[in-house]
């Protein structure tokens, strides 16, 4: 037995197993349903690992077959640290390898969410329960938030803040090779529609084109995406962005169209809200006509977690003493740790695994990095706050 098949009786490795095998596909929108594509398998074997160890537990479904799973451990400290993770993936379709078998390769746990981020969930939950095997050992209480639907609408982490979620500070897991994201961009994304009149091909005077009439706002809309790219940039993120990704109109090429529709993706950044970012584009198209704005059917925060926030000084901590190299840094996308942030409760983004296996079709995560992400969060759980 080599030494990376001797680490596949560590519980974290056994747990990250268990989350993997059941599958909790986000359906994104699509009208697709069964129990692959919902957290409520998976939140139940959360639910009942948290109890299992003595853990106060609270599932709060806001959707059918969505549950949040909250777990409290109360050791009468004055500062809670949250531990977050979402519970869903993204689609399994076309991995090429076996997305729910948790198939261990070398250091390698392979499968659907190994890496986004099922490893980080079951670092925090391996964490937790070790610090608390070892009687005393906990010098903060712990929140430990395992939501839905992160990967679509970051609707777990909002409900889970509007139901009243309190915590000093928070680590949202997802794969950032154990660096620490303190910083990170916001998103909205929405829909911009042109209407005409439909007519034959043949006799287009008849009608009036949707699609030359989505023609202006789209060249409006890349001089404004230039323009943001011109901003002064955000130390650790940049500036923000705008990206027109889809473009859909018309039902045959005989027939004028009288609808289409374009998805527009805007990167904000932190302290940017996204009803801000949607005006500038609804006044910079003001003087033109035939064409309506959908609400967002995405929209959350970024965040800005200073450098001297205990939860970066004392987590940089933690991973110099397990890594001996602590890198704190900026993300472009975005997490549920902005809902939090913007909640007030200062959230940074740290975890095992390589955002870019992340929702690929050989997603896997590195068995050492998960022991490492455990061991860090033990750390921090273990240790006054300086
Ligand atoms: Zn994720």
């Amino acid at each position: 037995m080599d030494s990376a098949a001797d680490h596949t009786t560590e519980p974290a490795v056994r747990l990250l197993a268990d989350l993997v095998r059941i599958p909790s596909v986000n359906p994104m929108g699509r009208a697709l349903t069964g129990a692959v594509h919902s957290e409520a398998a998976v939140a139940e074997y959360v639910e009942a690992y948290l109890r299992k160890h003595g853990i106060d537990v609270q599932v709060a479904a806001y959707t059918p077959g969505r549950p949040n799973v909250l777990g409290f451990v109360d050791v009468g400290a004055a500062h809670t640290v949250m531990l977050e993770a979402h519970l869903d993936t993204v689609h399994a379709e076309g991995m090429k390898v076996d997305p729910f078998g948790a198939d261990i390769v070398g250091d390698d746990l392979f499968g659907r969410g190994s890496c986004d981020t099922k490893g980080s969930l079951a670092a925090f939950l391996a964490a937790t329960t070790g610090v608390l095997r070892r009687h005393g050992e906990a010098r903060h209480n712990i929140l430990i938030a395992a939501v839905a639907d992160e990967e679509y609408q970051f609707s777990g982490a909002r409900h889970a803040v509007a139901a009243g979620l309190r915590a000093d500070c928070g680590i949202a897991g997802e794969p950032t090779n154990l660096r620490i994201v303190r910083a990170h961009k916001g998103v909205v994304r929405w829909f911009l529609r042109t209407a005409g009149r439909a007519a034959h091909a043949a006799y287009p005077d008849r009608g009036e084109n949707a699609i030359y009439r989505m023609a202006p706002l789209l060249l409006r809309l890349e001089e404004h995406a230039q323009a943001l790219l011109a901003q002064p940039p955000h130390k650790l993120l940049g500036t923000p962005s705008l990206s027109v990704g889809r473009i859909e109109g018309g039902q045959a090429v005989n027939i004028v169209p009288d609808q289409c529709r374009i998805e527009v993706d805007r990167r904000t950044l932190p302290g940017e809200l996204p009803e801000d970012a949607m005006h500038a584009v609804r006044e910079l198209l003001a003087d033109l006509q035939h064409w309506d704005m959908s609400e967002p059917h995405v929209a959350a925060k970024g965040m800005d977690v200073p450098e001297e926030s205990p939860i970066v000084r004392n987590l940089s901590r933690a991973i110099h003493a397990v890594t001996g190299n602590a890198v704190v840094e900026g993300a472009s996308y975005a997490t549920d740790a902005g809902i939090y942030t913007s909640a007030g409760i200062p959230t940074v983004v740290f975890g095992p695994g390589d955002i870019a296996d992340a929702h690929t079709a050989h997603e896997h995560i590195s068995i050492a990095e998960l022991l490492k992400a455990e061991a860090i969060v033990q750390k921090v759980l273990s240790t006054d706050f300086t």
